[in-house]
């Protein structure tokens, strides 16, 4: 049998479309419209992206985060000051809008430099550093056709991007919250252990023989920053037994950077978080002036852009082969199966119907997306066979002749840690304390659970 792949998973969960499935009636496929590396999401994708993009907007506006959004396009002009139109502009879709050049933006960095700029025009000191600003920001970039790869490699995607600006003083701290927040979120949201074991953290840095060349900038700035990197990796590894290494002559030519890598069992290797150093921007919109006047700061001010996640696309193509379409409750399409395995009996099939739809009921007016199914004891094994290879829901409840009689539940939970599921016998009116249990880390991240709700009884 052929392994799935994470667009297989996608498609199962309704979550994206394949590019090569026919469209009815029209003689093409999908892709054909849509174009190759642009996604096209579905309604499950779509429930999915709308949780996730929510615990992250709250969790880091908890994390002091101002929560921003900035346009798709822009003019040309904006990417001649950063420099991308030099440097980037084969990677980078322009269009003409009235005579003007106008960029689809390959990056969000700018439009939040923009907006750090205008605050501090406005409020001056009353501006705390660090500043921290994030966005779950749509980009496209050009990529050939031949490197495309599902999700995992496209045109179109969302960062969850995040730009610090910290004084000298604030950079390890806010490093270390950097890594902590990854930490965070892979453990609570997503079941990625981060240990000694699962992860690693890859330090970039510069060849010290090419300063002012190949590497931009002053050699003190390039000390300072691989001195925080280090000093910060060496406290993750003090504090959470998390190795390190470096590969000098990596950074990027604008500064260094730090990656958090992460080991599969089987040795598959996925690079998902980055903090990286950049001492470009701030010297092209001149902000060691602006902040000179605004907070009277001599010192360096240093930029780190910071996503823990990379982009969504990517990384729910990584998270969907690594957990085999296995989705956090809070993010699965469908999130609670009801099963009910009728008798044949009509007035104990009545009893477990009308059981099953208070069940129902009482999970819809609580935002949860869930469907039920009907089937028999013969018929059972191959039904759940059916469900768990395709919709996989978080929580499956089953309800029989005896359930309906105490009026009952048994539940099976998913548990991503044990990697199976557990089975628990209830009261049907206990069901919600389940799930509240398999909400934890997402209220812990949120500060409440993030419940997005759709009818997903189309899907079984
Ligand atoms: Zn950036």
């Amino acid at each position: 049998m052929n392994q799935k792949d994470h667009m297989d998973y996608a498609v199962e969960l309704d979550i994206a479309v394949k590019p090569t499935t026919p469209v009815p009636n029209l003689g093409a496929e999908y892709g054909y419209y849509v174009g190759a590396g642009n996604p096209l999401f579905s309604v499950g994708g779509g429930v999915l992206r709308t949780a996730l993009k929510h615990v992250l907007h709250k969790y880091h506006a908890r994390k002091g985060y101002y929560v921003v959004e900035t346009p798709i396009i822009a003019r040309t002009t904006l990417y001649e000051l950063t420099g991308h139109l030099k440097f980037y502009k084969e990677n980078m879709f322009l269009l003409n809008i009235e005579g003007d050049e106008y960029a689809i933006k390959p990056m969000n960095c700018p439009f939040h430099v923009l907006i750090f700029m205008n605050l501090l025009q406005k409020y001056s000191s009353k501006v705390k550093l660090p500043f921290k600003i994030f966005e779950t920001g749509t980009v496209h970039r050009y990529e050939i056709a031949g490197a495309l790869r599902g999700l995992l490699r496209v045109r179109a995607f969302t960062q969850d991007d995040a730009h610090l600006f910290s004084p000298e003083e604030h950079v390890e701290a806010s490093l270390m919250e950097v890594f902590e927040m990854m930490k965070d979120v892979y453990e609570k949201l997503f079941y990625i252990p981060v240990t000694s074991e699962t992860v690693k953290l890859r330090l970039s840095l510069s060849d010290k023989s090419k300063i002012g060349e190949e590497f931009m900038g002053e050699p003190e700035m390039w000390e300072f920053a691989e001195e925080k990197l280090f000093k910060v990796a060496e406290e993750v590894k003090r504090k959470y037994g998390i190795e390190f290494f470096a590969e000098e002559g990596e950074a990027a030519f604008y500064g260094p950077k730090l990656d958090v890598v992460v080991y599969e069992e089987g040795g598959k290797e996925w690079q998902i978080g980055t903090a990286q150093f950049d001492f470009n921007l701030p010297k092209r919109f001149k902000l060691h002036e602006l902040i000179k006047e605004t907070h009277g700061l001599d010192a360096n001010l240093y930029m780190i852009h910071r996503a823990l996640l990379g982009s969504l696309e990517r990384f729910l193509g990584i998270y969907l082969e690594m957990f085999k379409g296995r989705l956090p409750f809070s993010l699965a399409p469908l999130q609670v199966l009801v099963i009910e395995i009728t008798t044949g009996n009509e007035e104990v099939d009545k009893k477990i119907k009308e059981l099953s739809s208070k069940v129902v009921n009482s999970l819809k007016e609580n935002e949860i997306r869930v469907a039920s199914l009907t089937s028999t004891k013969t018929h059972l094994s191959r039904d759940v066979r059916k469900v768990e290879s395709t919709v996989k829901p978080p929580l499956i409840l089953y309800i029989g002749g005896r359930e309906a009689e105490e009026s009952a539940v048994v539940a099976r939970p998913y548990d991503h840690n044990k990697r199976r599921r557990e089975q628990m016998k209830l009261k049907a009116d206990e069901v919600l304390k389940v799930i509240e249990e398999m909400e934890r880390g997402v209220v812990e991240l949120a500060g409440a659970p993030v419940r997005v709700p759709a009818d997903p009884s189309y899907m079984v």
